[in-house]
């Protein structure tokens, strides 16, 4: 068992965790050093929106923070409203206040277990692990611990290639979409015309809020497919029975395109539909990824990734219908193209893109970039993150998808999928762990990794 922990971040998968940890009774005192990055402790960027209009895209009958109490976030809910239902998409704030509720409890919980809780209300800058521990330091400090367990979320975004110096010192082109949410106000003036770049369920909530703050404003959204994410359906379908035999199939033969081959064939036989078909894979998605080899992992994520995530990430319906009720109004147009290039021009910016080799030139007042999370540790400013590569404490995942780590969340300093070097007390849970588990970043999966994780932490 390690006696002393940190935890290092402040988002659900740290407020998971440490929950797990302190719920449980352990024959010694647990002392767990947690650093939450100096933000509003538990909600992370998913759940610290104040819009109602940013519904969970998750029912909520499958939102517990707690493997083991799947009802949790209903109870929850239910205790202010018993009309919610389990099926409902409810809004994210209120699961950011269910997570802050859990973590209130789980602290007392842990008191009264003899657990002691340093909330530490800064990042973590480096970490060095040695033979029996982890040295954590945190500006001029440094703390002592057993074991460390990474829980970043994603990194900070990027702006894409081609995006000039000169468009990102204007402001007028946005990397971050949540920081823009957060400070729309000090915009003057609503812009005219935005373009926001990406078509994900980012997108979908930079649109929904954006366009009923500026009444005036058009949007065009621009992605290769043009299309948006799938919706679910209003009445909740269940996943399909048996998916044995597609996963079986899936397993013996672990090739790109043979599997969406074996997908489309199972979605025109299923009766209940596509949806039933995807959502029955999730619980053996990681262990799907794991047979894929490296070069299989690179043509999903050429060719598939893309028609995956809209499938499996989906909108709920009347998020569906509010962007329905935009298009029809004529404030909304998507668009296909990549955009090759963004400078600025006179007041505003210039967009250069390119659809099936042919050259399109768009003006806008803003371009907003929401092109999913970000997980590539390779070129990030992060700081945690740049000292522990820099150290070759760990390694990237040569997708871009996180660090390297075993399935049990250990990471790796280097080495291969054949001979990789574990760090035994060095975890992480979350989004870093993608190109280990490919689905990493929701509740549903983070919540086993936490009871899991915990698990190992309190072993004998
Ligand atoms: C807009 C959005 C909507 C989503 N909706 C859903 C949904 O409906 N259902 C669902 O299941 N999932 C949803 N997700 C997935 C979501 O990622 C997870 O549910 C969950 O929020 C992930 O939590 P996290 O703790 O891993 O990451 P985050 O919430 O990103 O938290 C990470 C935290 O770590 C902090 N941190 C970073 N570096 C350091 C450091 N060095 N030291 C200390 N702290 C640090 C950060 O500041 C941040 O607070 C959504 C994600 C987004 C972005």
């Amino acid at each position: 068992m390690f006696r002393r922990v940190a935890i290092i971040g402040g988002g659900a998968a740290a407020a998971t965790l440490l929950s797990e940890l302190l719920e449980r009774q352990s024959p010694q005192s647990l002392h767990l050093d947690w650093y939450t990055g100096g933000e509003a402790s538990a909600r992370g960027v998913a759940y610290g929106t104040a819009s109602e209009r940013h519904l969970l895209n998750v029912r909520a009958a499958s939102m517990s923070m707690f493997a083991g109490k799947p009802r949790g976030f209903l109870d929850f809910a239910q205790r202010d409203d018993p009309a919610i239902a389990g099926t409902d998409f409810l809004p994210r704030r209120r699961y950011g206040d269910y997570l802050e509720a859990e973590v209130a409890r789980a602290l007392q919980q842990g008191k009264a277990h003899g657990h002691d809780v340093n909330i530490i209300p800064f990042a973590a800058d480096a970490l060095v692990p040695e033979r029996d521990g982890v040295t954590v330091i945190h500006g001029e400090e440094s703390r002592r611990v057993d074991a460390a367990v990474l829980a970043l979320g994603a990194l900070p975004p990027q702006p894409l290639p081609g995006v000039s110096a000169a468009a990102l010192d204007s402001g007028r082109y946005v990397v971050d979409p949540w920081r823009l949410l957060a400070d729309r106000a000090a915009w003057p003036q609503p812009p005219r015309n935005v373009v926001v770049l990406g078509l994900g369920l980012t997108a979908v909530d930079v649109l929904l809020e954006l366009s009923a703050h500026w009444p005036q404003t058009t949007f065009t959204a621009i992605s290769r497919h043009g299309l948006l994410p799938e919706a679910h359906l209003h009445a909740a379908s269940a996943p399909a029975d048996d998916s044995a035999g597609l996963v079986e199939a899936m397993r013996d033969t672990p090739d790109i395109r043979h599997w969406l081959h074996l997908l489309r064939e199972a979605t025109t036989q299923e009766g209940s539909g596509w949806r039933a078909i995807v959502d029955s894979l999730r619980p053996h998605s990681a262990g799907l990824w794991a047979e894929l080899p490296l070069e299989q992992r690179a043509r999903f994520m050429r060719h598939a990734r893309w028609a995956w995530e809209r499938v499996r990430h989906r909108m709920p319906p009347q998020i569906r219908d509010a962007l329905t009720a935009l298009e029809r109004d004529g404030r909304l147009q998507r668009r296909r193209g990549r955009m090759q290039s963004v400078d600025v021009a006179g007041d505003g910016v210039v967009l250069h893109l390119d659809h099936a080799g042919h050259s399109q030139t768009l003006a806008a007042d803003l371009v907003i970039q929401t092109v999913g999370l970000n997980t590539d540790v390779r070129r990030t400013p992060h700081r945690l993150i740049s000292q522990l590569l820099t150290n070759a404490h760990i390694a990237a995942d040569p997708l871009g998808l996180g660090v390297l780590a075993d399935t049990d969340g250990h990471l790796q300093r280097d080495g291969t999928r054949e001979a990789p070097t574990h760090w035994a007390h060095v975890f992480a849970i979350g989004s870093l762990l993608r190109g280990t588990l490919w689905e990493s970043t929701a509740m549903p999966e983070i919540r086993q990794q936490a009871r899991h994780l915990a698990d190992q932490l309190l072993a004998p």
